[in-house]
């Protein structure tokens, strides 16, 4: 099913992401992972595409088996780095072949040293690409603090609006921990004229050191209140993943009780903790 048609509802909509392994021999347990997080019946799963094009092929060999042996509705990631035309092409045909009819498009992070090799520059090249080419419903990436590399919020929203006018049928924000950063963004997002359904990113920080890359990597403010409970907790796992947990559901009830109805959870290959959050929320979601 398109994701387009199941954010055309006015329920709310939870869906979970997972990534796929970098060998062969974890496969098995990503496997049973992404079955775990199906059976908690999500509105659909997403599957990421490694740094650099590194998990090609076990990201539409993971997204197959979730749409096909699952049941679940699929969002297989793509990226611009280290993409050709003739790649996107075989990409787009196996997809099609396997009923998945959706697409995540990133540009991807830029690799520290050596050349890049792509045909594509950016998330918006990409988008229009496919578009051209295929029905396939397509996501694209934003940023309620404004895109790490962007020199200010007002160019990146003009660049994401133009994302939007390539093709792109939805968007999901990267992690916030401060909703309020998130309902100021979907304001300036609309009055630019950015119409499309925006999924709130969700990201259940359920150890210390996952706080330190996540941040590191995307610049995302981190309130006071959250650094409270790493600093109380961090030696603590079980107690830090709780608090996580409760924290991240605390975000969706906020979100939920201010009319957001779309919510996607970084659920990061861990059942236990979509689970959580789906614990936290059993009566609000009924
Ligand atoms: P773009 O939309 O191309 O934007 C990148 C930067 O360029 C921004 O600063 C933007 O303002 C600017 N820009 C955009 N268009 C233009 C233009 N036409 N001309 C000049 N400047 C422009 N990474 C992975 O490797 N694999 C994944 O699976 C993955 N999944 C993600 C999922 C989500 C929801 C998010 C939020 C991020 C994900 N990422 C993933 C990370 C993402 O690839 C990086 O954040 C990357 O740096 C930017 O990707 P983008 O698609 O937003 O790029």
């Amino acid at each position: 099913m398109k994701i387009s048609e199941i954010l055309k509802s006015n329920q709310v909509t939870l869906s979970f992401e997972v990534f796929p392994p970098k060998k062969a021999e974890t496969f098995e347990a990503v496997r049973s992972a992404a079955k775990e997080i199906s059976e908690l019946q999500p509105s659909f799963i997403s599957v990421t595409y490694g740094a650099g094009g590194s998990t090609a092929g076990y990201t539409a060999e993971l997204a197959t088996e979730i749409q096909n042996q699952n049941h679940v509705t699929v969002l297989p990631h793509l990226t611009c780095v280290g993409c050709s035309k003739e790649q996107v092409d075989a990409m787009i045909q196996n997809y099609q072949e396997n009923d998945i009819h959706n697409i995540m498009v990133l540009r991807g992070d830029q690799p520290t040293s050596g050349p890049i090799h792509t045909d594509f520059a950016h998330a918006n090249d990409l988008i229009a690409y496919i578009k051209e080419r295929s029905d396939l419903c397509i996501g694209g990436a934003c940023y309620p603090e404004g895109h790490v590399e962007s020199y200010n919020k007002k160019e990146d929203l003009k660049y994401l609006k133009e994302k939007v006018e390539a093709g792109c049928d939805f968007l999901t924000t990267q992690m916030f921990f401060d909703n309020n950063i998130f309902y100021n963004f979907l304001y300036r997002a609309r009055e630019a004229g950015i119409t499309v359904p925006i999924l709130a990113g969700i990201m259940p920080i359920t150890n210390a050191k996952q706080l330190g890359r996540s941040v590191a990597l995307s610049g995302t403010n981190v309130p006071e209140r959250f650094k409270a409970i790493v600093d109380c907790f961090k030696d603590n796992p079980e107690a830090m993943k709780q608090a996580g947990i409760v924290y991240a559901a605390d975000q969706i009830i906020d979100l939920i009780a201010n009319g957001v109805t779309h919510i996607h959870v970084y659920s990061m290959n861990k059942p236990d903790v979509a689970q959580g959050i789906l614990m936290n929320l059993s009566e609000i979601l009924k």
